[in-house]
């Protein structure tokens, strides 16, 4: 695939929490194209058995014979399993339920906590960005997006009980920083499913931002209808509404993950 600009040093950003239902997939698909839309070349992991961001990329789980599974157990060369142009810019790894098993599967390889790593590091200096879009749990899998990422992206949705959980993900992080991956770091915060008009979301919002400071992203992404809809037409935001607040927002912050160089 011919590169029309020179790649810079390739940040993997895994995309992370272990509480479901919190815009991690949505944040994948939609940053990746807003990066890719930025001119970035990108390749978005999905590491999710859900296969969420593959679908809603347009892409058929039904049709794919290899995905993400067979490069951490079966050696399949990269090319194979890599499905070019979802997007503008945007590569994809796609996952199928066959990876459901590789949490059992993986316990019995060697350097199983290194396996995605092994895979990804061929691919520095190919891409700009790579992200991985983590599963909603703090097994095996999500150990091996955690040791193959330089830093983090942890969307927090802004409702009830937004921090839980969260103390428990920074210590599984520090964990594998001090064993596995010394470099490993929070990338930002980012607030998701905002509705301005409650109460709730701005006393959310205020709580994650005192909590963490500078490490929250300014841009905030709201509640919006086009952003649920989007993945049942296997389209990024940007494509779907290119001019409504949700591809604003996904925008900014693609500019804001730029600008954090
Ligand atoms: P996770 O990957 O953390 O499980 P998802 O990204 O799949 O979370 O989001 C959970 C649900 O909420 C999905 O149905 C998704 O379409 C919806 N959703 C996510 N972000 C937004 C948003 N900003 N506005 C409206 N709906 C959203």
């Amino acid at each position: 695939k011919p590169v029309t600009h020179v790649i810079g040093q390739t940040k993997i950003l895994g995309i992370i929490n272990q509480k479901g239902g919190v815009g991690k997939s949505t944040t994948a698909v939609n940053l990746a194209a807003a990066l890719g839309s930025a001119g970035k070349q990108v390749l978005l992991v999905d590491l999710d058995p859900q296969g969420n961001a593959t679908s809603g990329l347009g892409i058929d789980k039904g049709e794919i014979t290899r995905c993400i599974y067979d490069l951490l157990l079966n050696d399949t060369p990269l090319h194979e399993v890599i499905i070019p142009d979802v997007a503008p810019g945007l590569d994809l790894v796609p996952a199928t339920i066959n990876l459901a098993g590789a949490e059992v599967e993986l316990v019995s390889e060697m350097a199983r906590e290194n396996r995605l790593k092994d895979t990804l590091g061929s691919l520095r200096g190919k891409y700009d960005y790579i992200l991985i879009d983590c599963p909603p749990s703090l097994g095996l899998l999500t150990v091996n997006a955690l040791v193959a990422s330089d830093k983090l992206i942890i969307p927090i949705q802004c409702e009830f009980y937004a921090l839980e959980g969260v103390t428990k993900l920074l210590d599984s992080m520090k964990r594998v920083k001090s064993r596995l991956n010394p470099s490993l770091d929070i990338f930002g915060i980012l607030l998701t499913m905002y509705d301005g008009r409650t109460m709730l979301a701005r006393q959310v919002a205020k709580e994650v931002r005192s909590f963490f400071g500078k490490q929250v992203f300014e841009t905030i992404i709201p509640r919006t209808v086009k952003l649920s809809e989007a993945p049942s037409y296997g389209l990024p935001i940007t494509e779907y509404d290119p001019h409504g607040r949700g591809a604003e927002s996904y925008t900014a912050l693609a500019k804001e993950v730029i600008n954090r160089g």
